[in-house]
């Protein structure tokens, strides 16, 4: 994992822009958070959103909107990735998680997949000391949720300098 400060927001509108090519679904990015940079592995985030966009794409149908929503409390950004799709039953929720799970129903048979983007995507949020999870009703729709914790360094390498610098000058201040 290659740890940077990652601006959420400009990262997500990237991926959206990766899927300019799908024009069957509206998708689009609602920002409420007041702090959208986490301390994050830019290419493993790009695969996260990746993987669930194409999900919601792929399991909802065309005219379909995709809403990515981006909001935070005071110590986690939270996301979710919502669509107006075929769901997923309840009682399968808290495996889909499991590798090479897919929901076995003629709806979800005719769309391709090997179970694998799930899991991928849990993997990369807990590498981030995240947490992932679902909320679905069947027919209606369904919203992958996660959240990164906020811990951005962006401001510690000046702090650092500069409380270096103060030191060198009190101690030249010093001897002379
Ligand atoms: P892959 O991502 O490896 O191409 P996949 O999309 O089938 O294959 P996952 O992304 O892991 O695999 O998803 C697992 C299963 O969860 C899917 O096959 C589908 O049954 C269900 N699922 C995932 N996302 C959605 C969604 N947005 N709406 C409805 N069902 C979903
Ligand atoms: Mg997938």
């Amino acid at each position: 994992y290659q740890m940077t400060n990652v601006v959420l927001n400009q990262l997500i509108m990237e991926v959206i822009n990766g899927f300019k090519h799908e024009h069957a679904h509206a998708i689009y990015l609602r920002d409420e958070a007041v702090v959208t940079q986490v301390w994050a592995d830019y290419d493993r985030l790009i695969q996260l959103f990746t993987n669930l966009i194409s999900n919601a794409v792929k399991f909802s149908p065309e005219g379909g909107k995709v809403a990515i929503r981006i909001r935070n409390t005071a110590d986690e950004i939270i996301v979710s990735v919502t669509d107006e799709g075929i769901g997923i039953p309840e009682n399968e929720l808290k495996h889909m998680f499991t590798k090479f799970k897919r929901i076995d129903n003629s709806a979800s048979q005719k769309i391709g997949g090997t179970g694998l983007g799930l899991a991928i995507s849990k993997a990369i949020v807990e590498a981030h000391q995240g947490k992932i999870w679902i909320e679905s009703v069947e027919s209606i729709g369904t919203s992958v949720l996660f959240s990164l914790p906020i811990n951005d360094n962006s401001d510690q390498p000046d702090q650092l300098i500069s409380k270096h610098q103060t030191n060198t000058l009190t101690t030249k201040g010093n001897v002379m």
